[in-house]
């Protein structure tokens, strides 16, 4: 899944890069309203962080001219201290939910996965095929009974092959919704990381779940192989 942060402080826009790209987010960071909504053009995203306090053009209007433009994108509006008022008006102006700085990281987390969970976006807690589950809230993986250790990116891949089991993904697909602008290679990454997922997820259980469809890109079978 991709996240845009949109953040003028450059060290809590590191933090949160860095803190999202652990979980297995790809991230993109817009340090001003303009870039932010610049951003949100070019690349579909899952959810949007928004800094309510920005230069050039603020959160609010951000926001607004975001919903004009039919992108319902979920956001989450980053508010300042004591801002009661700001959070009424955040949500006026079409915010999903608002966090007020400072806030633990795990709370902006927990905050951002019901927002990508909620309905109408039709992404189910837990994503399953056959006995291959998914669970983006524990970050867990597993094959009938036993827990599979992925790295964050393998993680991230996964979940997107699973939330279009049954249909062939296309390398750059994958790659544009697992990596983010910062990453410059070529396509080819996506073959290694399916490489090692296979090695972790169907070699040990005799499974081929991940099918090569030739000239189309990866299919994950929906009955998990
Ligand atoms: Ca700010």
């Amino acid at each position: 899944m991709r996240i845009l942060v949109v953040e003028d402080e450059p060290a809590m826009a590191e933090s949160l890069r860095i803190g999202l790209q652990a979980e297995g987010f790809a991230v993109d960071v817009a340090a001003d309203g303009e870039e932010g909504l610049w951003y949100a053009a070019e690349v579909e995203y899952d959810a949007i962080v928004l800094d309510l306090m920005l230069p050039k053009v603020n959160g609010f209007v951000v926001c607004r001219t975001l919903r004009e433009r039919e992108d319902w994108t979920p956001i989450l509006m980053l508010t300042a201290k004591d801002g009661h008022l700001d959070e009424a008006e955040g949500l006026d102006t079409g915010a999903d939910d608002y966090l007020t700085k400072p806030f633990a990281f795990v709370v902006l987390l927990a905050r951002l996965r019901s927002l990508l969970r909620r309905p109408g976006r039709a992404r189910p807690t837990t994503l399953q095929a056959g006995d291959l589950t998914l669970d983006p809230a524990t970050h867990t993986v597993r094959r009938g009974e036993t827990e599979v250790d992925l790295t964050p990116r393998e993680f991230a891949i996964l979940e997107f092959l699973l939330s279009r089991a049954g249909t062939a993904c296309s390398k750059p697909e994958i790659l544009e919704n697992v990596w983010d602008f910062d990453f410059d290679g070529g396509p080819n990454i996506v073959e290694v990381y399916v490489g090692s997922l296979r090695k972790k997820i169907d070699a040990p259980f005799d499974r081929q779940s991940i099918v090569t469809v030739r000239g189309a890109g990866y299919l994950l079978e929906q009955h998990g192989g």
